[in-house]
């Protein structure tokens, strides 16, 4: 076919590009743009219309509107932080309106020149003003002769829009055309225009319309490579025949949901049904375990581990934290023992914490052998030779005298093997990527053990769709009965915390514990661990009759577990955290939360702060600190105040965050996503899907579209190399 592929232009870095030489391409590279292809993918923000402007004396207040005038002055003044403010007047003869600009770099703009300007206008004090408009001059640019529509692309690594757009408008003269790579049957039923055409219209369109036909067609084309990925890997399972028939009649799952102090939800129940008939098919199970936090979830996937053990088979456990690692063994050991399965006797000395409980049950031959295994043993174990104890784990493991072994990304680690995995669970998956799920599974030499992914995060359905488009999904959807939902208070600390301290003690006295979250700090475990010591250190001059422990990420793990321990076990009233609790923490006699700065944190981490109280038969109460800086913050606060839903949280924070922050940087897939966003092309979406699950149906490893297979390998980079060539 002719022109050129986005694969090929993908390997041809951006310095190839005229105008483009060493200095610029590092600063382009900075912001992500390494190849031709990133730089055709860099589309506009929005449009200047020139054949829409408005006379400043009658232009609509608050609006997107488009403006042109003379600059008739001008001033650069310098902020702390290398910041520049940049101030201009201009007048259109009917009015005169200021405009201000907050970057880093920008030329002065030039008194008497004629320009473009497009943003909201507002009023303020009477006067017109625009804050950070778009910009352009106004004389007739040669490459835009047709441009009515003029394209604001966004600045990159310090290059104004402008400059973006003369780099763009050289790469699409020498790449051009640029090579379909979808069938025309599909484009027909999809409605898709063709991909050069797509490429021309979105950077220099006719018509506004033009520009929106064209990004309909790359939002298509970047949601279909995803979806292609899912689809090849779900392919790739159903290939597998080497997949293991569990065994469901054995007595170890019945003697363990007989033996819990409380009856199965309906929904743990049914989900447990789910996993099992996956375990006996004789494909491997690829299943998501999504529930609210505090919804169940460890009984579930005990239940599914044990159906592996009964037949015969290891269980792996990892976890995304020591600290959570380490409370999974213990839980876990503890129902075992509980329900009369662990090896020999119950350990004597079995409260939480003592080091007995963390030496490995290696009694061969009967009963559920469980052990620990982090990078970390060695602290763990209490032991003078902690690093032989953990080799002796992993040998123990490889050997098969261990049944089911819990622990950290340690468990992925080389060195690690199993004698015959057959079920992994991965908790709180949104923290590993795709790529640690799949090594995981690999630990079993010869065939693929069934895999169990849990999850507290509320993913709504399109983001679950786009994330997890190989798995299949069981939910959590009804809490344990008895609990109590979390009330939610906001205080602000000029209003006083004498309250909140009272609260405390009450809570105290009646035998109950507390949290208390310390601030985030931004991308500084050390900061954080810092002012948690602070404010530990401050609360004991407050709270002089309680008990306060300290937990933060800098502290050793034999510290960690020593103080979570103490806390589990109710010698500590009032636990001060940073976010190292997040995660999976369990102590159901904890009541009270108090999240200081709580504006700091995103929505999906204040609730699953929250989660950990409202865990057990007593009322709970989550209190936020916090005198919010931004709109952002105070609409984060508002709903959390207003409501305890998971999902409707989640909601809320896709529309106040965008998708690509509520999952991290590490979730593949998501942050891929430049053009498309999820929740407003959700139809274009399901398309994308139905269309790359048919075509991966019927040609399984794209043998017959070879440029969609390469232009899949190139632009989702190594997370999907390892899935288009195995
Ligand atoms: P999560 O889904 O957040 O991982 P857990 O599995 O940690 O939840 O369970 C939260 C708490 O609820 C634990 O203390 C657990 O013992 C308890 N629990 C689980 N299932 C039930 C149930 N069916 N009835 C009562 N309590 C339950
Ligand atoms: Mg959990």
């Amino acid at each position: 076919m002719a022109g050129r592929s986005l694969a090929y232009l993908a390997q041809i870095p951006v310095d190839q590009v005229s105008g483009i030489g060493p200095q610029k391409m590092k600063r382009l590279n900075k912001a992500g743009i390494n190849s031709v292809t990133d730089l055709l993918l860099h589309v506009p923000r929005r449009y200047l219309d020139r054949s829409q402007l408005f006379d400043l004396s009658s232009v609509p207040l608050g609006e997107e509107v488009t403006v042109a005038g003379r600059i008739t002055e001008a001033n650069q003044r310098r902020l702390s932080k290398g910041r520049l403010m940049t101030r201009a007047v201009i007048t259109d003869g009917t009015s005169v309106i200021t405009c201000t600009w907050f970057r880093k770099y920008m030329k002065e703009p030039q008194i008497g020149s004629e320009i473009l300007l497009s943003g909201k206008v507002e009023r303020w004090q009477g006067r017109l003003q625009m804050k950070n408009p778009d910009f352009e001059r106004w004389e007739e640019d040669e490459n835009l002769t047709t441009g009515r529509i003029v394209p604001v692309h966004p600045q990159a690594g310090g290059y104004p829009s402008q400059g973006m757009r003369d780099s763009i408008i050289n790469v699409l003269k020498r790449s051009r055309p640029i090579t379909e790579i979808l069938p025309a049957a599909m484009l027909a039923r999809v409605g898709l225009m063709g991909r050069d055409d797509a490429f021309a219209n979105i950077h220099f369109p006719g018509t506004r319309e033009d520009a929106g036909t064209a990004r309909r067609r790359l939002v298509f084309d970047e949601l279909f490579r995803l979806e292609i990925s899912l689809a090849m890997q779900k392919q790739r399972q159903l290939d597998a025949a080497t997949g293991i028939r569990h065994d469901t009649e054995g007595e170890i799952v019945g003697d363990f949901v007989e033996a819990l102090p409380y009856e199965l939800t309906r929904a743990q129940a049914r989900s447990i049904d789910e996993i099992q008939a996956d375990m006996v098919a004789p494909h491997p199970m690829h299943r998501l375990l999504q529930g609210e936090v505090g919804s169940g979830k460890t009984v579930v996937a005990v239940a599914g581990l044990l159906t592996g053990i009964q037949s015969g088979y290891q269980g792996a456990v990892m976890a995304p934290t020591e600290v959570l690692a380490e409370q999974h063994y213990l839980g876990i050991r503890r129902l075992i023992a509980d329900a009369g399965l662990a090896p020999g006797e119950r350990d004597p000395a079995g409260e939480a914490g003592t080091a007995s409980l963390f030496a490995p049950d290696t009694d061969p031959g009967k009963g559920v052998r469980v052990a620990l295994l982090t990078s970390n043993n060695a602290e763990v174990n209490y032991l003078p030779s902690g690093a032989a104890v953990r080799q002796s784990v992993i040998n123990d493991i490889s050997r098969g005298e261990i049944d089911l072994v819990v622990g950290t990304h340690a468990l992925i680690q080389e060195g690690v093997s199993f004698d015959r995995l057959g079920i992994a669970v991965v908790d709180e998956q949104h923290r590993f990527g795709v790529y640690q799920r799949v090594q995981l599974r690999e630990k079993a030499a010869d065939y693929d053990p069934d895999l169990l992914i849990m999850t507290a995060t509320p993913i709504p359905r399109t983001l679950s769709m786009t994330l997890y488009g190989d798995l299949d999904v069981s939910v959590l959807d009804e809490m344990p009965a008895g609990r109590i939902p979390v009330r939610t208070i906001h205080k602000t600390r000029q209003g006083g915390l004498a309250e909140v301290y009272n609260l405390v003690r009450s809570e105290v006295r009646t035998g109950r514990q507390v949290f208390v979250v310390c601030p985030l700090v931004e991308e500084s475990d050390k900061l954080e661990a810092k002012s948690a010591t602070e404010e530990y250190e401050r609360l004991q001059g407050v709270l002089p009759d309680l008990r306060l422990g300290l937990l933060h990420g800098q502290m050793r793990s034999v510290e960690k577990e020593s103080v979570m321990s103490r806390f589990r076990g109710g010698s500590i009233d009032v636990l001060v955290a940073t976010t190292v609790i997040e995660v999976g923490i369990d102590i159901p006699n904890a009541t009270l939360m108090i999240i200081e700065d709580a504006d700091r944190f995103g929505l999906s981490q204040l609730h699953q702060l929250r989660g950990r109280v409202g865990r057990g038969e007593h009322a709970s109460t989550c209190i936020l600190i916090a005198e919010p800086a931004t709109p952002q913050g105070e609409e984060r606060i508002a709903a959390m105040v207003a409501t305890t839903d998971g999902f409707r949280l989640a909601e809320e924070d896709l529309r106040i965050r965008g998708q690509g922050t509520v999952f991290g940087e590490r979730q593949a897939g998501v942050k891929d996503l430049k053009l498309a966003d999820i929740v407003r092309d959700a139809k274009l979406l399901v398309r994308a899907r139905e269309e790359a699950f048919a075509l991966v149906a019927g040609d399984p490893k794209l043998e017959n579209h070879p440029l969609i297979r390469d232009e899949v390998i190139a632009l989702l980079g190594d997370d999907a190399e390892w899935l288009v060539r195995s």
